[in-house]
């Protein structure tokens, strides 16, 4: 039986990654860090809360980090642990620094003083790609990052890469895209527009207000990527990959498939911040855009090209944006029954 830890593991990726190691017969820790009260959700959504072992663990905090390497006997370190949100990080970027460019360091030395021989996954993004240099993106594309998030986490990456040249270490990034679920955190869009239009189509007078409609995302759905990420840790050689699913879409267009997903029929008209939309079926307002949601610099176009690891890993996503709109959207409005 192998042993893994998954840092962030009360996150989105880290729920759906402990459930998938939990399936193949891991013996799964994971780091929670302190906050003022419990927030196990995700892990408890899906049934696995008392499968785990959690450890008190902060990425901002090097002993702590190295304590907690030296008490678990572990095979394999999944680094999912970020202040993962970009729109914060302009708010926070000596934080997010810390966190998402510092704490992957701490990690990696320790592992290199402990457990040299423990496999290592960074979470790599897709907004390191930024202003995008090359259409798709692929593991080579030169990086641009346009956020603090983004800048910080190029700083991981790259450290990642230099302790698997330095050392020899397994270490891998995996570069992914967005993806996105019903436990998806509710200030990404997607997620603030599935629960918004739920709670409308169950009666509520409010208006979905976002920013720019015009952003495209590659969107997939998180418990494909999951996958992913146990299959770098699987190969013999360490590497780097993109997970993406190769297909971009307009925020207004996430909008329109989470919409008729709850029986709407959305109609979009004005420009920038004077656009709206109405369901026809009832003539009601359902969105309007504001400044307030605008980033102060904005990464327009991803799209990913994941033919690496296709080839090497046999990994492919399964789920379209549209029917992630409609899971997203569906679980949400059985949520508020
Ligand atoms: P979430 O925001 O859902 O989860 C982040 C996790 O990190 C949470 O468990 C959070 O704990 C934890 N965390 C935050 N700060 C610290 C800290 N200082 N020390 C220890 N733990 C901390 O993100 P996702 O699950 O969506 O993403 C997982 C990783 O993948 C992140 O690194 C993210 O940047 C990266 N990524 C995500 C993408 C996506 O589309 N989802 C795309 C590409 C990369 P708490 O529950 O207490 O907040
Ligand atoms: P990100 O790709 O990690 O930044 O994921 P987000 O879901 O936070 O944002 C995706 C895109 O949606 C960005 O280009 C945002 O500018 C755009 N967007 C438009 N309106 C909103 C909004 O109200 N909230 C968020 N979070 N993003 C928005």
């Amino acid at each position: 039986m192998k042993t893994a830890f998954i840092s962030g593991i009360t996150g989105q990726d880290g729920a759906y990654l402990a459930k998938l190691l939990c399936e193949k017969g891991y013996e799964v820790h994971g780091g929670v860090r302190r906050i003022s009260h419990q927030e196990n959700a995700r892990l408890e959504a899906l049934g696995i809360a008392d499968e785990v072992t959690l450890h008190e663990f902060d990425l901002a905090d090097s002993n702590n980090v190295f304590r907690v390497i030296r008490e678990v006997a572990m095979d394999e370190f999944y680094n999912l642990a970020a202040q993962s949100f970009v729109g914060a990080s302009w708010e926070l970027p000596v934080y997010t620094s810390d966190v998402d460019a510092m704490g992957v360091l701490r990690v990696l030395d320790t592992l290199r003083t402990l457990r040299p021989d423990t496999r290592f996954y960074q979470a790599s993004t897709s907004e390191m790609f930024g202003l995008v240099q090359e259409v798709p993106q692929r593991e080579t594309t030169r990086l641009y990052p346009r956020s603090p998030y983004g800048v910080a986490k190029v700083f991981g990456h790259h450290m990642t890469m230099n302790y698997r040249e330095s050392f020899g270490m397994h270490a891998s990034s995996g570069i992914l895209f967005n993806h996105e679920s019903p436990l998806r955190g509710t200030e990404f869009v997607t997620r603030k527009i599935t629960l918004a239009l739920a709670r409308i189509a169950r009666g509520s007078d409010e208006i979905l207000t976002l920013g720019n409609l015009d952003a495209q995302r590659d969107w997939g759905f998180a418990g494909d990527y999951v996958e992913g990420m146990w299959r770098m840790l699987q190969q013999p050689e360490a590497d780097d990959y993109v997970l993406a699913t190769g297909i971009t879409t307009s925020i207004r267009d996430f909008v329109r498939f989470a919409a008729e997903a709850l029986d709407m029929d959305p109609e979009f008209s004005g420009e920038g911040i004077g656009e709206t939309a109405i369901d026809r079926k009832n003539g009601r307002r359902i969105l309007q855009v504001s400044k307030k949601f605008f980033r102060p610099a904005e990464v327009d176009q991803l799209i990913g090209d994941a033919s690496k690891a296709r080839e090497k890993l046999g990994w492919q996503p399964r789920v379209t944006v549209r029917e992630l709109a409609e899971m997203m959207a569906r679980a949400d409005y059985d949520a508020l029954a």
